[in-house]
């Protein structure tokens, strides 16, 4: 475990606190290169083969991540059926103990996991990694003392049987997550199917594999072997493997929709319960009596630019009152003006790099079709690093867009990345017809000092969430799940737990 004296900043053999970090990011990187993690044991690929993870904020590789085929996939979901049978039978209270001592190891080892997130993500680690690497510990915990909830019913039939009901264990489970925040969806996966006596087959990022598997590495210094594994590699090779796998009996997916519709067609035959936690395009709608500022910060945080956009609930179409329009947008670009964009090691930085040059290829390119739209008014904000060591990073601007057409691409496709359109309204009825004009269903947010206008609107936005004069980030215990193109099913509560990662049986008895 890195020195603690690193993250208070202070020097480590020469080192600033920064650089220490830096430094036991590669360490770890290097540690675990070309590792999947199986019956609690760093293994190679079968093939020997692996693929490099570039850092981000540098386009230098990283290290080299495990390139999984149908073999290894095999391997890790027999260690996990095996696992099955002793884990599935203990008390939900005992399972719950050992997530305890997990949260409690992760909790640890914070430096470590902070560092690797950075080094992988290229995200700002004062802003994002620092409180991503806390937040699974709280999902953890969160889940570990749901065990004795894990209760049937009884159903009152009449005087001459007892009827009651049980919720199973399902038995393997596949959860693949993407690379934007890998740690706080591995949480929302683990937590629930570990505690409701499931094994559980990771697959992780091709972008962002290390931070997911050190996790999992130190959660088997706990958990007994083969109860939770992790194998990396392409989607292709061994996602879909691992989803078309026999025994696994359940996919837990994050990502994109078109990701999710190939998972959904894969999985078909089998019948098998999925959780799709898939984009958005979410709106913001926001009324002329506002406290301006209040809601310039929330609408700057909202839209995520300091994931660099890169968040599914990125409130990335906001509509502002006609009223307010033109001091809405001028406030928000002066604030965007003072993020600092580069390091992301550095405290001061609120805004790090994007994942991967094939993302940054794509974020310019609705910036360009945006560009070409006479009608459209693009304001780029901030300035990029000036830093040589991070000139082969993949960076980009925040970028406020007005004026442009609401059919155009940039309106209505995820861009998942730091652009935000922002338009006008005047009636009620229009916006929100407008606002649910999208093929997506995440989230969205109301900012008004109306709790009528409020509350009404919320029940008409068509969203698995809607948040009013706030615009918080996952929580546990608050359910998160999408409607529409956004996905089926949600995590994240106990309700989902029951629901969704176990298997419920009636049991019938003559009492005569
Ligand atoms: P992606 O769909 O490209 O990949 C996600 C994961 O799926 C990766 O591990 C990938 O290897 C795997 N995969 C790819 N093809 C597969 C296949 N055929 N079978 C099985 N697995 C396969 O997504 P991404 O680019 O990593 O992440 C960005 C997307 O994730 C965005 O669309 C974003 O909105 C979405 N996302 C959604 C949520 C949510 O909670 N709703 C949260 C974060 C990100």
């Amino acid at each position: 475990m890195l020195d603690q004296s690193a993250a208070k900043g202070e020097s480590i053999a020469g080192l600033s606190g920064s650089e220490a970090l830096r430094a036991r990011g590669h360490e770890i990187a290097r540690r675990l290169s070309g590792q999947n993690l199986v019956a609690g044991r760093l293994i190679a690929a079968v093939s020997g083969a692996d693929f490099p993870v570039i850092d981000p904020a540098t386009g230098q590789v990283i290290a080299a991540a495990a390139r999984s085929g149908p073999e290894d996939i095999d391997a890790a979901v027999t260690q996990a059926f095996q696992a099955s049978s002793g884990w599935s039978a203990l008390p939900p209270r005992e399972r719950g103990g050992y997530l305890t001592r997990c949260a409690d190891l992760l909790a640890l080892h914070q430096d470590d996991l902070v560092a690797i997130l950075t080094l992988e993500t290229g995200k700002a680690v004062r802003p994002e990694c620092k409180p991503e690497a806390g937040l699974i510990v709280d999902v953890l915990r969160f889940f570990s003392g749901l065990g004795s909830e894990i209760k049937g019913e009884t159903v009152p039939i009449d005087d001459e049987s007892l009827t009651y009901t049980l919720h199973e264990p399902i038995g393997v489970v596949g959860a693949i997550i993407p690379w934007n925040v890998p740690l706080m969806l591995l949480g929302m996966k683990l937590g629930p199917a570990l505690l409701a006596g499931n094994c559980v087959v990771v697959k992780t990022s091709e972008e962002a594999p290390f931070a997911a598997l050190e996790v999992c590495r130190l959660m088997n210094e706990i958990l007994p072997p083969g109860v939770l594994n992790v194998v990396s590699g392409l989607g292709a090779e061994a996602g879909d493997p691992l989803v078309r796998d026999p025994r696994v009996g359940k996919v837990t997916f994050t990502g994109s929709v078109e990701t999710g519709q190939k998972i959904a067609a894969a999985a078909a035959p089998k019948l098998i319960p999925l959780t799709l936690e898939l984009g958005g395009k979410s709106p913001m709608i926001v009324f002329p009596d506002i406290e301006l500022d209040r809601a310039v910060e929330g609408t700057i945080f909202g839209m995520r630019f300091s994931r660099q956009g890169q968040s599914c609930t990125s409130t990335s179409r906001v509509y502002l009152h006609d009223e307010i329009f033109g001091d809405f947008v001028a406030a928000m670009t002066a604030g965007l003006e003072k993020l600092k964009i580069g390091d992301p090691f550095d405290e001061e930085t609120d805004i790090g790099a994007v994942i991967s040059k094939a993302q940054l290829d794509k974020i310019e390119s609705y910036n360009a079709i945006a560009m070409a739209s006479p009608e459209a008014k693009v304001t780029r904000c901030g300035k990029l690093p000036d830093d040589d060591r991070l000139s082969g990073g993949f960076w980009t601007r925040p970028t406020l867009i007005t004026g442009i057409d609401e059919h155009s691409p940039v309106a209505r496709e995820e861009v998942f990345g730091p652009i935000c359109c922002l338009f006008g309204w005047n009636d009620l009825d229009s916006v929100v017809a407008r606002a649910n004009d999208s093929d997506y269903g995440l989230a969205a947010c109301i900012w008004t000092n109306g709790l009528k206008e409020g509350l009404s609107l919320a029940h008409r936005l068509e969203a698995g969430i809607v948040q009013v004069n706030q615009i918080k980030t996952m929580r546990p215990g608050v359910s998160y799940g999408g409607h529409k193109l956004s996905g089926i099913g949600e995590e994240a509560t106990l309700e989902s737990l029951i629901q969704h990662f176990t298997k419920k049986k009636t049991i019938a008895v003559n009492l005569r």
